[in-house]
């Protein structure tokens, strides 16, 4: 069954970039959908309007049902907690340690306030700290994120996702700023959570080769349009 069906999602910027044209498709629960394109072709701007980071200009966006461009404010943040959101710069509030950056996802995204640790309860402590124990980070727990490297950073990004219990993880050019090895272990952990956990993954890449390696099922896109949507294998060098 669909978990998110895009049915003609245009955008544009301004008065002349039109950034997606009529883009359909859907992704079924649990899929590992990889979306490359080069740079300028959409993909950002694609991710962004599923959760409403950025207002489609038309377009349906169903999501579990119910059509997120339709969603008034208080409904849209209770969608939008259960889908958790990976970027290329992580961002992180680097000044903060490791656990205070991943209990932010739970309170929401507003409280990057320094003090706020002391909100959590011991439950919430515990499950932020087994979930960066899952992701390899159990000595970087109290460490202040401005120590990690790039690919200890995005870990800990997808531990502030996951910690929200996420149906669906979109993730902006995760491994982007990252070396090959680095790239490697964020991408085994993407997929790792997609098949042991069920969770779907929306995941912008402009590195065809690694598209190739994980994904269930890749969507191409170029000058907003979608130019490829099938299995890996069947992918030709020139989309
Ligand atoms: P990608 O992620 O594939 O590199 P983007 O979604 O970032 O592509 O950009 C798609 C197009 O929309 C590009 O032409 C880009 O210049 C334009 N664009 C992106 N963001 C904005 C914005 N905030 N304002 C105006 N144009 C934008
Ligand atoms: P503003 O800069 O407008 O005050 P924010 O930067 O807090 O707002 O967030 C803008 C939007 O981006 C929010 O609606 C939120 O959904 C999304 N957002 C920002 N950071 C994250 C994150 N780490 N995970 C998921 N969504 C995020």
């Amino acid at each position: 069954t669909a978990i998110l069906t895009l049915n003609n999602v245009s955008k544009r910027y301004g008065s002349n970039t039109m950034a997606l044209q009529d883009m359909n498709f859907s992704v079924k629960e649990g899929e590992f959908v990889s979306i490359i394109g080069p740079s300028g072709a959409g993909k950002s701007t694609l991710l962004r309007c599923i959760n409403r980071m950025i207002e489609a200009s038309s377009g349906e966006i169903i999501f579990d049902g119910v059509d997120i461009l339709k969603l008034g404010k208080k409904s849209l943040r209770k969608v939008r907690a259960t889908i958790g959101m990976v970027f290329q710069h992580y961002n992180l509030v680097t000044r903060l340690s490791v656990i205070e950056n991943v209990l932010h996802g739970r309170l929401g995204y507003k409280s990057t306030l320094a003090g706020a640790f002391g909100l959590y309860s011991e439950e919430e402590k515990k499950q932020a700290v087994h979930i960066l124990g899952l992701l390899g980070l159990e000595d970087q727990v109290y460490k202040r994120c401005d120590q990690l490297s790039g690919g200890q950073k995005q870990r800990v990004g997808i531990a502030r996702a996951l910690i929200q219990n996420p149906r669906m993880l979109l993730c902006d050019e995760p491994i982007a700023s990252l070396d090959p090895n680095s790239a490697k272990i964020i991408m085994d952990h993407l997929k790792n959570i997609s098949s042991t956990l069920g969770i779907t993954c929306i995941v912008n890449l402009h590195q065809v080769d690694v598209a190739l390696k994980y994904s269930d099922r890749i969507i191409g896109i170029n000058k907003g349009k979608k130019v490829y949507d099938g299995p890996p294998k069947e992918i030709t060098e020139d989309i």
